[in-house]
């Protein structure tokens, strides 16, 4: 499969904790190329509005809450099948169950707080992309 991007947040649990550098060797070593990276504060619109997907469920207020509690870095990863392997890397959502090697089991501390976002599809990617960077942000 030809090289392809998704789209990464490190959380603010992470950045808070100085583990951009970290997190980013795991992505890296992983066979992942930042080809766009920006530590921004997200405003709780943008923060509702990246998870309006799950705007019905019971941790949506306190998941705004948190992801606007301090910066995150949004990035664009670029490698080949991109979005699995960096849904591998990251590991599953609550850090209780992921596997050894994995960012959250190294990193996350609660199945909130779980240091790192990743896109689920190739469509979720483009979007997820779109809502954070202008094509000229993104050298590949
Ligand atoms: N989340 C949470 N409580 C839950 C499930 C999810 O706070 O019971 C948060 C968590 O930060 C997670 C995010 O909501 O990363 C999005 O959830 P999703 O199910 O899409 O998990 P992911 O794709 O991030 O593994």
């Amino acid at each position: 499969m030809a090289a392809n991007r998704t789209f990464s947040i490190i959380k603010p649990d992470a950045t808070r904790r100085n583990l951009t550098g970290a997190v980013t060797k795991m992505l890296e070593d992983a066979g992942l190329r930042v080809v766009a990276s920006k530590r921004i504060q997200m405003t709780r619109k943008q923060a509702e509005g990246f998870y309006a997907v799950h705007k019905e469920r019971p941790f949506f207020d306190d998941l705004v809450a948190f992801m606007i509690s301090g910066p995150v870095v949004v990035q664009v990863l670029e490698g080949e099948d991109a979005v699995k392997r960096n849904r591998d890397i990251m590991g599953a959502t609550n850090p209780e169950n992921a596997a050894e090697g994995t960012i959250r089991k190294a990193h996350a501390e609660s199945i909130e707080a779980n240091s790192v976002h990743g896109s689920d599809s190739d469509e979720n990617a483009a979007t997820e992309i779109a809502f954070f960077f202008k094509p000229e942000e993104i050298v590949g």
